[in-house]
């Protein structure tokens, strides 16, 4: 067993969870590959059947898992009620329609037809975070799922809750046996009983750039594929011609769910002659934010998920202050009790300092300036994270020419966040693995084959 505690009320227990170990895993593992000949054997459109009944409960149970998820991990229940539960419906139906909807491919050449199909991988274990657990979960198994594969969810021991709500879902939309475990678990102590087992086919994990390297060490022994969506360093240029309001509101709103989103743009990367106006509107968006109860709709900033994770926000803080960086605002925790840190903004003494370089996963954001956009591109460029970057320009020859010359595997122009589920979705450099999202994660689930057949000489 190990023990649940809400961000939102630290001092109680709120759950106790059987913890998974080596007999867990190889059960759950040996369900999986039971179960994954009947599954790989439907025709697409009757697994997607499945995942569209699932995403019917799914809709019918967002208040519920909504109000499970904010006591387990504290994102906003406003948010979480109206976009990221439903999120999960959406993962499922969209999956659903695509696998159901692939035709394989064809062509010919050397006078021969050439028939791509898709064969389901097998048993698949899906590992997720604690910063979205029910959406991230979603968005990796209705993927698996659809392309033929079983799986085996491990989610975050920080965050376990709603992926047990998920597998009663799976449960009552008559899934067969086997098809979706879940092993709940501390990672050190289950990962590699999961990830290392010779019978698993395919692993994909979202966490941390650490735990990616593990993993793939896991994966190499046995040739398995795996995909890793990890941590990100995202920088938001805002050029000289940008709309400096909306992109001191997008700036400020990076303090949400106190910065806890791998995508989160934390390096603000201003022109100099605007950077005046922009810090006065981000100071004053910022000043709007208001702290509290993750239940409450006016609350945008909420408590962090665990007291060893403020402690490694406040350490980054420290080092920073050590480093000589300059704190623009906050830089301090808000009080003993709870777990809230204030919403930060740190200039660099040097594009070289670790508070620039590396994720801190928290609420808090650098602040610097340049003179020529070649300079601000290679500031945004220059670390070794590529999952996300955001510009805002007025000119849509710059959102290409400058979009493009960013690297990240999305970038935002004038917009955040925004996501359509078919584009490809991964990081580039330490920021990740191969791509989900659209076919690319249905790709990804299966064994690519080709099947070439000579054309009959009347043809
Ligand atoms: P974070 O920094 O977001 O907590 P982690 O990489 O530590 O990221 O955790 C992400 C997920 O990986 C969690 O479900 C965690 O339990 C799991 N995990 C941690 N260590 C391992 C490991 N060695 N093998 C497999 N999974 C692991």
């Amino acid at each position: 067993m190990f023990k649940v505690h809400s961000p939102l009320k630290w001092e109680e227990e709120l759950a106790e969870v059987s913890a998974g170990d080596r007999n867990t895993s190889d059960l759950a593992i040996a369900s999986a590959s039971e179960a994954f000949e009947e599954w790989a054997n439907l025709a697409p459109q009757e697994r997607a059947s499945f995942l569209y009944r699932l995403a019917d409960l799914i809709d019918k149970e967002v208040p519920k898992i909504a109000r499970v998820e904010c006591t387990d991990m504290a994102m906003r229940y406003e948010s979480l009620l109206n976009r990221v539960i439903p999120r999960g419906a959406r993962n499922f139906r969209a999956y659903a329609d695509l696998a159901s909807e692939y035709k394989g491919r064809a062509w010919e050449s050397n006078g021969t037809t050439n028939l791509i199909q898709r064969l389901p991988a097998g048993p698949t274990v899906i590992i997720t975070p604690w910063n979205a657990p029910f959406m991230l979960a979603t968005w990796k198994v209705a993927p698996a799922l659809a392309a033929g594969n079983t799986v085996i969810l491990k989610p975050a021991e920080w965050a376990p809750l709603s992926a047990s709500i998920l597998a009663d879902l799976v449960d009552q939309a008559g899934f067969p046996p086997g098809v979706f475990n879940v092993v709940q678990g501390i990672g050190e102590e289950v990962g590699s009983f999961l990830t290392g087992n010779p019978k698993v086919r395919r692993i994909s994990f979202t966490g941390s750039c650490e735990t990616a390297r593990k993993i793939g060490i896991e994966a190499a022994k046995n040739i398995v594929p795996f995909t890793a969506e990890l941590g990100g360093k995202g920088a938001l240029v805002v050029l000289q011609d940008a709309d400096v309001e909306q992109a001191a509101i997008t700036a400020a709103g990076q303090y949400d769910d106190s910065g806890q989103v791998c995508l989160a743009a934390t390096r603000l990367i201003v022109a100099d002659e605007i950077s005046e106006h922009f810090l006065d509107c981000f100071h004053q968006n910022v000043d709007k934010h208001i702290l509290g109860s993750s239940f409450e709709d006016a609350t945008t900033i909420t408590p962090l998920i665990h007291p060893d994770h403020l402690k490694r926000v406040e350490a980054f803080v420290d080092r920073a202050v050590v480093n000589g960086d300059e704190i623009l605002r906050g830089g301090k925790r808000l009080d003993s009790q709870q777990l809230f840190y204030e919403p930060t903004l740190v200039k660099p003494a040097s594009n070289k300092s670790e508070i620039v370089q590396n994720e801190v996963f928290g609420p808090v954001l650098t602040f610097q300036t340049f003179e020529k956009e070649e300079e601000a591109i290679n500031l945004a460029n220059s670390t070794e994270y590529g999952l996300s970057a955001t510009l805002f320009t007025d000119s849509i020859e710059k959102a290409k020419t400058l979009g493009s010359a960013l690297r990240a595997g999305t970038v935002w122009v004038n917009c955040f966040l925004v996501r359509d589920l078919s584009a490809p979705f991964g990081g580039l450099g330490i920021s990740g693995l191969g791509r989900e999202g659209g076919n690319y994660a249905l790709d990804f689930h299966s064994d690519l084959k080709t099947l070439q057949i000579r054309n009959s000489d009347e043809s």
